[in-house]
């Protein structure tokens, strides 16, 4: 009847129509405009049917419908907000097509159907899925909504609680769960998909189910009365109370849904193609596409150094402390057995305990079993001896931050491991090329740079020293992934890349307080902005001991930018010793009350030496505040990217975002500089130049604010 690339449209036997989604030359279909086209084209061709009774669509691939082509999204974002609506309005005439065809229709659920192609499932008037089959509508996690009338069928089938619940949430669910809820019709296995989804088109047609009554409840408006509407306003209270309100879609779903209830289906189709047009014609939508592909880019290059990388099969970890015990954990988590060396017993005890109460964690949340954890466990074996270092293929070395101790450290473990071993080191500020200095084999040397706690934190910055070889960072990067990690591979330098932007934010922030702008004001005006604490409380969760070392090998490292006129306020804290979290003082004041309520107050400590050393004042705006602590910060990104530290704006903004907790819905320091506009951004820096020349453009910079060019 009709044969596309990516659709096709056949008789089947007894009146049966089958609508087969095989996009050509892709391992999986999305509705992508050549697809749409395609439905079109089909649907068409079905209407000149006479002899059709019933309409099966089902994918030849191995799950069904992933959803729309994100890569499209790009363009028609930088649409205008009725375009967008119209854009979405066109696949609703298609799936209104299908849903109004005078027969029944199934669609056959394989795999996976999320976005998009859930919505297409739900335009048929039954579903059966595989057992197997999770089903969503992620579109919050990109910051729109769904826009192809999953808010408005997907409600009117399940009930608003249960669709918000999937909407607001984002994440899959499995076949079990839908079918509860009544998003399915039936869930059977793998095998017995098509034969079950057949016999239910027969039954249907045969007149032994009421297609009608399905297709009606998909449409169905709730009755508009009092209890509708408390019921309604009672979800919004209820779900809305966790809602980020800088992240719009999740509010504006929970408000869609919940007034277009009470509406006509076609109106509250409009309702819904309206609320999406007005999110992805906005810049956090924008920012959480680009930072979707951005995704997609680091898993491709993730792959393409994959290609040159060694095998791991077991390796080890030098250090059981903070760090050490976190990445041992890492690894036996993910399946690679890891020695664990420390000079200190209590460390390995420590270490391992720690690894066990983050399991403990997770068995509690249903994520893990017991003999899970033992398992886990017992991939990790904790040593006072080099013994079976003969074997691993892999060494991280994560002992204290002195040069003297990693250098000594590191020269040892190189004769304990088989020439063809990597020994990477764990080190936040020391030169990866001055480490290499005194080793035999530099080439087989890198930094893998963890962040702290390491299973909680994606990033895993790959640091190329000038005598790393490209198999090493292969290497790195590969056994980085097999533990769930996202590698950044950057180039040498102070700080690398992550820490080297962070610290011109903290100067940006020493300078306000200097200035005399409160410090707990910064940090609401920062956690507003988006990020998850404020510089304060960011440099006490560090431990100010680590924030002042790092701050000196910064300032070493470019004192004509980050070096300081006055010592820091941290340096002063620190001499006081105040250590931030880790003993409960620094900015802030860490403890418990008499009532057992843990508190967080502004120090004593703190108040003395601000007292003594901030003799200025200053009248600052909100925005000004941001100003001064994101140029610096910004302006060191573009830095990184023009010395070649990091390749790729989409390396630098996601090393920020995985990193550092950069607000996700801001994309990134250079996306930042994008939406606000170069000659904007570079009109803000100039105009707080007397800041210093963290605030100073580099030529590039200049180029691009006159040239109007952008990073992406
Ligand atoms: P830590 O003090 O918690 O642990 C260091 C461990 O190394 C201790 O258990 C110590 O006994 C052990 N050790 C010392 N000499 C040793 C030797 N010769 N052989 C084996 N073990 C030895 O420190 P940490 O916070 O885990 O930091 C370790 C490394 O990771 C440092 O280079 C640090 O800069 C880096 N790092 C730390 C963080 C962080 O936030 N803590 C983040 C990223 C990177």
């Amino acid at each position: 009847m009709y044969a596309g690339q990516s659709v096709t449209l056949k008789m089947a036997d007894s009146g049966i129509a089958e609508l087969i989604l095989d996009a050509n030359g892709a391992s999986v279909n999305v509705l992508n405009a050549h697809l749409q086209d395609e439905l079109g084209q089909a649907l068409a061709a079905l209407g000149t049917r006479a002899d059709v009774r019933g309409l099966l669509i089902y994918s030849a691939k191995p799950a069904f419908v992933l959803g729309a082509d994100i890569t499209e999204f790009t363009e028609l974002f930088g649409m205008q907000a009725a375009d967008i609506s119209r854009w979405a309005g066109k696949v609703h005439g298609l799936f209104n097509t299908i849903e109004k065809l005078p027969y029944p229709t199934v669609a056959a659920v394989n795999g996976m159907a999320l976005g998009g192609g859930l919505e297409l499932s739900l335009a048929a008037d039954f579903r059966v899925a595989d057992k197997a089959a999770k089903l969503g509508l992620p579109e919050v996690t990109l910051g729109i909504c769904p826009g192809w009338g999953g808010t408005v069928r997907l409600s009117r089938l399940v009930g608003a609680e249960a669709a918000l619940g999937w909407m607001l949430s984002g994440k899959p669910v499995k076949a079990a769960q839908a079918l509860t809820q009544g998003g399915l019709d039936a869930a059977v296995e793998a095998d017995q998909l098509l034969d079950t989804a057949r016999t239910l088109l027969k039954e249907a047609m045969a007149g032994e189910r009421d297609y009608l009554a399905n297709r009606l409840r998909k449409q169905a408006a709730l009755d508009n009365n009092a209890a509708t509407a408390a019921a309604m306003e009672s979800l919004k209270q209820t779900l809305g109370k966790g809602l980020d309100v800088r992240y719009p879609a999740a509010p504006a779903i929970l408000a869609t849904v919940t007034s277009a209830m009470t509406e006509d289906f076609h109106k509250a189709l409009a309702m819904e193609a309206k609320t999406f047009g007005e999110l992805a014609s906005g810049v956090e939508a924008k920012n959480l596409v680009g930072l979707f592909l951005n995704d997609q880019y680091l898993k491709r290059e993730t792959k393409r150094w994959a290609k040159q990388a060694h095998p791991v099969a077991k390796a080890a970890v030098l250090g059981a402390g903070i760090m050490g015990g976190g990445i041992g954990y890492q690894a036996a988590l993910n399946g690679t057995p890891m020695l664990m060396k420390d000079i200190n017993q209590e460390a390995l005890d420590l270490g391992m305990s720690h690894a066990g109460s983050i399991l403990d964690r997770s068995i509690s949340k249903g994520r893990m079993t017991e003999a899970g954890k033992e398992k886990v466990l017992s991939g990790i074996h904790p040593t006072l001896t080099y013994e079976g270092f003969t074997e691993v293929d892999y060494v991280v070395e994560a002992v204290v931050e002195r040069l003297d101790v990693k250098r000594s450290v590191l020269a040892e473990v190189e004769h304990k491991v088989p020439d063809s071993a990597i020994v990477a080191t764990n080190t936040s500020t020391i030169s990866i090329d001055l480490l290499a200095e005194h080793l035999q084999r530099p080439d087989k040397f890198c930094g893998m740079h963890f962040f702290n706690p390491v299973h909680a934190m994606q990033l895993v910055e790959v640091i190329r020293g000038s005598q790393t070889s490209d198999e090493t960072v292969a290497t790195t990067v590969a056994f980085a992934a097999a533990m769930g990690k996202t590698p950044i591979v950057v180039n040498d330098c102070p700080g690398f890349l992550v820490n080297r932007v962070l610290f011109p934010y903290f100067n940006g922030f020493n300078r306000l307080v200097m200035d005399g702008v409160d410090f707990e004001r910064i940090d609401q005006v920062m956690e507003q902005f988006g990020w998850p604490m404020g510089p304060a409380y960011l440099a006490d969760v560090i431990g100010l001991d680590t924030m002042v070392h790092a701050d000196k090998v910064l300032e070493d490292g470019f004192p004509e930018r980050m070096g300081h006129d006055d010592r820091p306020i941290i340096e002063s804290l620190l001499e006081q010793d105040a250590l931030g979290q880790k003993n409960g003082v620094g900015f802030y004041e860490y403890g418990t009350d008499e009532h057992g309520k843990r508190y967080k107050r502004r120090s004593e400590k703190v108040a003395a030496i601000l007292e003594q050393r901030v003799t200025r004042s200053t009248e600052i705006t909100d925005a000004e505040i941001v100003e001064r602590m994101m140029i610096p910060m910004c302006l060191e990104t573009a830095r990184c990217l023009e010395e070649h530290i990091v390749a790729s704006a989409t390396e630098a903004d996601m090393g920020l975002i995985l990193g550092l907790g950069f607000p996700r819905f801001r994309g990134g320091a250079l996306r930042y500089i994008d939406n606000l506009g170069a000659n904007l951004f570079a009109a803000q820096a100039d105009a707080h130049a007397e800041c210093g020349p963290l605030y100073c453009l580099t030529d590039d910079m200049r180029a691009m604010a006159e040239s109007g060019k952008t990073f992406y």
